[in-house]
Order: C-alpha cells, then structure tokens, then sequence
C-alpha cells in the first residue's frame, strides 16, 4: 500500500470551506478526510464543533459510486480534559475508521489565541504539555498523535528549550504514546508554515530512544492545494533519523507503508 494523507479538513469542519472533489482530483488510491471535533471551542465562539456525519457517510456514499477511491470516515479530536465522557458517547454512536488525538484548547483559550502572547511562554507550554499527558491518560481509541508543538506555535521555543526545559514532560508523552501504539504525526503545517521542523528534530530521535517506531505524515490541508504538502520533505527529515516506513490505520488494523 501507497501511504496516503492522513490529516486533512473539508466543509465539515469549522475552519474550512473545500470540498471533497477538488482532494480527488489527485486520485487517491485511499482517501480519508479528518474534520474537527472540538467541544466548547474558543476558536469559534464556545460553540460545540462536530462534523455532521450523516453528511459525512452521504457524501461518502455518493462518492464511492463515482470515483474508484477507498474512503475512509476520519475525524480530529481536540479534548479537553473533563470532555472525555460526552466525546465517547459521541464515538460510540458515530463510528470513524480514523481519530486524531489533538490538543488544541484548554477550555478558555485556543493554545494559538493572542492571548499566550501576553504570558508567561514557560506556563503556557507547562499547561499544554500537562494537558496532553493528561488526556492521554484519559482518553483512549485515537490512533495518531496531532502536531505535539500546536500549543508553541505563538511562541518562540527551541530545541535547546525543549530539551532543557519539558524533556521530562515529553518523555511522559511519548511513553504514553508508544504504550497506546499510537503513531507520533509529522505535521506539514508546523514544517512549513511554522518552521518547527528543529523541533521535530529533537523529538524524533527522543521518540525513537523511548522505543517509538510509528510515524504519520499529516499535511493539515485545509483546502485541496495543500494536499499531501511537503511529504517529500517531511520524508527525508524522517530518513535523517533512519526511520524506513510510515504507518496507516484503518479502524483496528494498522499497516506499514514506505516513505513516499
Ligand atoms: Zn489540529
Ligand atoms: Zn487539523
């Protein structure tokens, strides 16, 4: 199996207007759309934000009719700790063959909201940090590990930083992660538009010492142009640090892939 995509929004998400047909103009042998799911979301008026899935499995259905693609349900889960419940009732009734876990608010603020500019970087990255252990702790079934430097983004870190200050709380992260045989994401938002990429730099290999094999590729597209965004380049990164393959997960079965 060729990998494929496994990070990208369309119309069923708060943040993006593309539709499905303009992804499939790159024919994709698989497809698989992750929209957001973020309870009581700051990043849009406190509102709950989940994908319509009944538009989701109609759409699907249409398409499988007129495209030769193997579609897949996915979502992206922001959680905020208190929220796991009402999420996995949420999950239970609404089957998706893909989850991605993500921290992205801590129920007052967006980790990517002006207003972690007005504090304290080292307390905000704590709080973010925490939070993740913590819903890794509390929330099971999502495959992948989203951007884990979303909540450094407003903020100026380093590698140096990293390591001299969170390698504690990101060794508790991982070890979370590789316990769960969640895969740890490449995201091609934080490669790119965020030049992160030192930061992935000091977590591949932290990851990899820890025992972590699995790795995703994500290009967060949030319109069809960015669609698979910068794998070539999010391969070689992996490549530097020997990692050989990348994982793929269809509901309960996982499959290695090369790195395109
Ligand atoms: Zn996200
Ligand atoms: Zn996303």
């Amino acid at each position: 199996m060729k990998y494929y995509d496994q990070h990208l929004h369309t119309f069923l998400s708060f943040d993006s207007k593309e539709i499905f047909e303009n992804y499939l103009l790159n024919k994709p042998p698989y497809f698989v759309a992750t929209d957001h799911l973020d309870l009581r979301n700051p990043g849009d008026n406190f509102q709950d934000d989940i994908p319509d899935y009944d538009k989701l499995a109609q759409k699907l259905s249409e398409l499988e009719a007129n495209y030769p693609t193997t579609f897949l349900k996915g979502v992206e889960i922001g959680v905020v700790p208190g929220q796991e419940e009402q999420i996995n009732a949420y999950l239970n009734d609404h089957p998706y063959d893909l989850k991605l876990l993500s921290i992205h608010q801590n129920g007052k603020f967006d980790y990517m909201d002006d207003v972690v500019l007005s504090k304290d970087k080292y307390k905000v990255a704590k709080m973010y940090f925490d939070q993740m252990a913590q819903v890794l702790d509390t929330f099971s079934g999502a495959q992948i590990l989203t951007h884990f430097e979303y909540g450094l983004r407003r903020l100026d870190f380093t590698a140096e930083d990293l390591e001299e200050h969170f390698e504690k709380e990101l060794t508790t992260i991982l070890k979370k992660v590789i316990q769960k045989e969640m895969a740890l994401e490449i995201n091609a938002k934080s490669f790119g538009y965020y030049q992160n990429a030192n930061l992935y730099r000091y977590i591949i290999p932290l990851y990899k010492s820890l025992g972590g094999t699995f790795f995703t590729l994500g290009s967060d597209a949030h319109q069809a142009s960015d669609y698979e965004a910068l794998f070539p380049e999010m391969s070689g990164l992996l490549k530097e640090f020997g990692v050989n393959f990348l994982v793929t997960f269809q509901k309960n079965d996982r499959f290695l892939t090369e790195l395109p």
